[in-house]
């Protein structure tokens, strides 16, 4: 009798690299891969009232599943597709199909863990093996010089003893060919947007790119920015700016879901390196790549504590409130503060944000507001496109001040970082209509605006600023 394999892909939607997927390959004659929508994950709210997941990622994945499918079926195989708990839904799978072993990539973020813990509970009552495989780092945690548990708790510590040591293994390849579903198994519907209980995207003209969830347009992008347009080579130039498709990677979306494998962006790396242009923009994307390794391993080693208030460091915050009122007033765009509120317009427009952006809201919300950032971090993970337990949660500690390498005393002076970054305030003038005829040597202070300028400029209802934004002047 065939031995049976299911293959159930969670954040890890692609072929190339899916060590999962390989495993799945090699031990079993019939295979059978597997997405579930989780009905929690899309359904359910945030402890701050929150849905878990915002339009545009239940968009994105629903593409990348369709995608995912789409690349299945050219090599024989399907993908089965189920909405409910995957616990359930796999463990009767693999009991009605005898399946040998359920495989899967290993999450290590809270809820991750308790589907996949309630999973392996219940194939143990079939006699079934749930076989846990790796995906999501640039480095194999087995081949960094120390054990999880001690890896330094400072990023430039972590890269220096990782970054000319560690070895990134080469990326597996996509298989060829998997043998077709059993007959009489039914593959089901990728389930709608509206089946998930959503309203339909509006896509916003404003927005500076149109994300395309799945591997295939993952390729697509990693071939545009690095050897298609040259943007590697001056990554570390642009990639601060707020706007503009090609300022940076946007690989994130891609990263989040697993469309695209960090170790193949790392070999691709290497060979642009060698065959176009090696400076420092190169170094400076493996060096962003390290530290989402950073967050996922600080992730592992300090568990739970990474969602806590205390953060990794259990530090007191009882001076941060969860004051709704004017948590509403920052999520909303409504500061005040035009470069505060561009962001965060452009983040409920369109689910994307710059780093440079996400940096400066974040540290407004709790220095300037004093708002418990927890609040901050969930909404982020309702509406990211890119959400990834580790990197949000980490960066929030980060810029919170209570991450394991906190820069404490890092307050970020919004006016100067909107003069730097949107010095003509195009940025501004693109998600604050309101602002949209003032002209630049004034955008960022609509607070000094005579009352006949603000006629004069339109400005009609925008906001007093909630904070007095001449402390930031210097
Ligand atoms: C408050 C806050 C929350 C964030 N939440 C997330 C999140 O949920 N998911 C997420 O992927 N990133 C998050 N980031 C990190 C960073 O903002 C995004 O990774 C980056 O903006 C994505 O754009 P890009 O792909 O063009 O990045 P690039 O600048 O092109 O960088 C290449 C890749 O490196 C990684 N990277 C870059 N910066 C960081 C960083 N600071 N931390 C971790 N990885 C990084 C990403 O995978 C990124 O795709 C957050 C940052 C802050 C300050």
């Amino acid at each position: 009798m065939n031995r049976c394999a299911i293959v159930w892909f969670r954040q890890d939607l692609r072929l190339h690299d899916n060590e999962a997927l390989s495993t799945a390959l090699r031990m079993g004659e019939d295979i059978l891969p597997v997405y579930i929508f989780d009905e929690r994950i899309f359904q359910d709210e945030t402890r701050f009232g929150f849905r878990k997941t915002g339009k545009f990622r239940a968009q994105f994945i629903i593409e990348s599943v369709l995608d995912l499918r789409e690349n299945l079926r050219k090599i024989g195989s399907d993908l089965i597709v189920r909405l409910g708990q995957p616990e359930e839904i796999l463990s009767e799978l693999a009991r009605e199909h005898k399946a040998s072993w359920v495989i899967c990539n290993r999450e290590r973020t809270q809820e991750e863990v308790m589907v996949q813990d309630a999973l392996e509970t219940r194939l143990w009552g079939f006699g079934i093996e749930l076989i846990y495989t790796r995906g999501k780092m640039l480095y194999h945690t087995q081949d960094l010089p120390l054990p999880v548990q001690h890896t330094p708790d400072f990023f430039f510590q972590f890269r220096k003893e990782n970054e000319n040591i560690t070895p990134v293994r080469e990326p597996i390849l996509a298989p060829s060919a998997i043998p077709p579903l059993p007959a009489n198994l039914e593959p089901g519907e990728v389930p709608s947007l509206e089946r998930l209980g959503y309203e339909p995207i509006l896509y916003n003209e404003q927005a500076d790119m149109i994300f395309k969830g799945g591997e295939t347009v993952a390729l697509q992008r990693l071939k545009y920015y690095l050897w298609e347009k040259n943007l590697a080579s001056t990554y570390k130039e642009t990639r601060n700016e707020l706007f503009g498709s090609d300022n940076s990677s946007r690989f994130s979306p891609w990263l989040a879901q697993g469309c695209l494998s960090p170790k193949l962006i790392y070999q691709e790396l290497k060979k642009y390196e060698k065959e176009r242009v090696s400076n420092e923009s190169t170094y400076w994307l493996f060096f962003e790549l390290l530290w989402r390794d950073f967050f996922r391993l600080m992730g592992k080693k300090h568990g739970n504590k990474i969602f806590l208030k205390g953060g990794v460091q259990s530090k007191s915050q009882k001076h941060l409130k969860n004051n709704r009122e004017l948590f509403s007033i920052w999520a909303e765009g409504k500061t005040g503060v035009p470069f505060i509120d561009a962001n965060m317009r452009q983040l409920n427009a369109v689910g994307w944000m710059s780093n440079r952006g996400r940096m400066n809201v974040a540290s407004f919300l709790v220095r300037e507001l004093k708002v418990n950032w927890q609040m901050g971090a969930e909404y982020f993970e309702s509406l990211l496109l890119d959400y990834d337990p580790c990197s949000n949660w980490g960066n929030w500690n980060y810029v919170a001040g209570v991450g394991s390498d906190p820069r404490e005393d890092r307050v970020f002076n919004i006016l100067t970082q909107a003069k730097t970054y949107d010095p003509q305030g195009d940025f501004v003038r693109t998600w604050c209509h309101e602002l949209a005829n003032v002209p630049p040597d004034k955008i960022h202070r609509p607070d000094l605006l005579t009352a006949s300028e603000r006629n004069e400029y339109g400005v009609g209802d925008y906001p007093k600023a909630i904070v007095k934004i001449e402390k930031w002047a210097v």
